[in-house]
């Protein structure tokens, strides 16, 4: 079958990599302009590459404008942290970061990376050296590349647990850009005469069409969700032991309001392979996004659009042609959430872990909640590790059975929720950054959802529905940085205080939701949800999930493609 890519011009952004010197650019320049706070215009583009991105804090743009001032710049940065495994004088070093240079939160990310927001301009260039001096990074946090590689939170449940994160981390290693700019901007690496001439073999002077999201999840948990990435793996357990891993490409979240040809999409599950081939594998479907990727068009981009163009026969045929690589048929495999396991787990090895339950993944100190200033008291005695999870959580990890009691005490000091006590909604709950920073942001996500579950709580209460597990997702544009289509409730902003509302997703992230009601304030979704949830509460049946009912009672048509999406 011949390659169906259209010839079209390249996009601008093609032409800013291009002309970038391996994604130098002029960006020493612009952090070195003391008459702006903000970058050129073409470095903005390339930072992203470098793991960060210019805001303006959109709550003082009318003020600032009044006093005729810029926007208040800063920046986002995120800090690349494979499988999501830090360790505590990493988490110490973060926490003092987000205090001295950010606006003193810490995100945990939807990605199992962490996000420092409100950093200045003047501030940028040592943040990041000291992000690195603590032996994390943030190169491909963003931009159009490998991003934070993904793995089901808790490697030291099980050994296989921790040979999937090794493998995480393996594929990590593989798909990091290899340009020395990083090192040259912000650690003051040595220049290297004619950085053009640089060699970036895997990614070229191109490097990808669009981002690339990759991660791993070990059924039952689906804690990665994993079909909502462009390349995931899911791990085959047989005996106990890790054998290898079935393939999934062509998921993804982001959708244009107004564009039909975009639309968020579930992975297809395409074969098996032994795991000694995990970077092999990886590194064939990069390279077949890489060359067959839609470069013209941003917004068709994605390995999504990739595949649903050219077809798996295509795909096959190519990894095989380029790399060797021959598939197996998919081996079983089934998933049973998306959510994490909170509170205490022991592992098979005698060590014991605790889940933290942090709303929206934003840690903050306010009304009374310490929640940041008890994780890094608990870092200042922890002997184990921390793994921020796929769900924007934290996992204390490793601790040993005679520190349990003083991880206790601090969460117990703190008042850290005990997760029995809230509703399994709030539990399953994601939002994104969305405003004020987030420029792409329509409506509030992380600073309103938890005022809305509290109010859906209430229906819930009244149709004793709390202690049954429902997801719910918000982000503030359908860039779907939160995953809110594979929400079984999905709010996606649209204005303030205005979102769209999707339903019938299915709970374990293998069933895109559908567009239920347009741009509806609070009032009207809630009014939309009671009927719903009334019903839900009489005539579910045995264990029948949310998502799955309102499909069955016919309330909404089930997605099960992408390009049905929009029907
Ligand atoms: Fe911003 Fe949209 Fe991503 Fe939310 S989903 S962080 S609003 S880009």
């Amino acid at each position: 079958m011949a390659d169906k890519k259209e010839i079209l011009a390249p996009s601008p952004i093609e032409k800013i990599k291009d002309e970038s010197a391996y994604l130098r650019g002029t960006i020493t320049e612009s952090l070195n302009d003391p008459l702006t706070g903000g970058m050129r215009a073409v470095d903005q583009v390339l930072i992203k590459f470098h793991g960060t991105y210019q805001q303006q804090d959109r709550d003082l743009d009318d003020e600032r404008k009044k006093q005729k001032l810029e926007p208040l710049y800063s920046f986002l940065i995120r800090v690349r942290v494979p499988a999501g495994v830090t360790t505590a004088a990493q988490w110490l070093a973060m926490d003092d970061l987000s205090e001295q240079y950010g606006d003193k939160t810490l995100k945990l990310t939807t990605r199992q990376a962490f996000q420092f927001h409100g950093v200045l301009k003047r501030n940028l260039k040592r943040t990041i050296k000291e992000i690195n001096d603590s032996l994390l990074d943030t190169i491909a946090a963003c931009g159009d590349v490998n991003r934070n590689v993904m793995c089901s939170a808790n490697p030291f449940e099980s050994p296989v647990h921790a040979e999937v994160a090794e493998d995480a981390r393996k594929i990590s290693a593989h798909l990091t850009p290899s340009t020395n700019a990083y090192h040259e901007i912000w650690l003051d690496g040595k220049l290297i005469e004619g950085g053009e001439k640089e060699e970036e073999p895997l990614y070229g002077k191109l490097y990808m069409p669009r981002k690339f999201k990759t991660a791993i999840a070990i059924p039952p948990r689906n804690d990665t969700d994993v079909l909502s990435n462009d390349l995931g793996f899911i791990a085959i357990v047989e005996n106990g032991k890790l054998t290898g891993y079935n393939v999934t490409i062509g998921g993804g979240m982001a959708y244009t309001f107004g564009n039909n040809e975009t639309y968020p999409r579930v992975a297809d599950v395409v074969g098996y392979f032994p795991k000694e081939q995990i970077e092999a594998v990886s590194e064939a479907i990069l390279i077949f996004q890489r060359d067959h990727g839609n470069r013209s068009e941003r917004k068709n981009a994605r390995l999504k659009y990739t595949v649903d163009r050219l077809g798996l026969e295509f795909f096959y045929a190519e990894i095989k042609r380029t790399n060797g690589i021959v598939l197996a048929p998919n081996k079983a495999y089934s998933f049973e959430t998306m959510g994490d396991k909170y509170g205490w787990l022991k592992s098979a090895d005698g060590l014991w872990h605790y889940t933290v339950f942090v709303e929206g993944g934003k840690l903050i100190d306010r009304n009374g909640y310490l929640a940041k200033m008890a994780i890094r008291e608990i870092a200042t005695i922890h002997k184990g590790t921390f793994i921020l999870t796929g769900n924007q959580n934290v996992v204390i990890a490793q601790v040993e059975e005679g520190e349990k009691s003083k991880v206790e005490a601090i969460l117990k000091k703190y008042k850290i929720i005990d997760t029995a006590k809230i509703s399994l909604l709030r539990q399953n709950s994601i939002a994104c950054a969305a405003l004020p920073y987030c420029g792409l942001a329509f409506a509030e996500a992380e600073r309103y959802l938890p005022t809305l579950v509290s109010k859906i709580d209430q229906l819930l209460e009244a149709n004793d529905l709390l202690q049954t597990p429902i997801s719910i997702r918000m982000t503030g544009c359908p860039n779907g940085c939160g995953r809110p289509f594979l929400a079984e409730i999905g709010l996606v902003g649209r204005a303030p205080g205005v979102y769209n509302l999707y339903l019938g997703a299915s709970f374990v992230g293998d069933r895109l939701n559908k567009l239920y009601k347009e741009m509806v304030n609070e009032e009207q979704i809630l009014e939309a949800l009671a009927p719903l949830l009334e019903d839900y509460a009489k005539n579910r049946t045995t264990e029948e999930r949310f998502g799955d009912f309102v499909i069955r009672k016919g309330y909404i048509k089930a997605t099960l493609a992408g390009k049905e999406f929009h029907n």
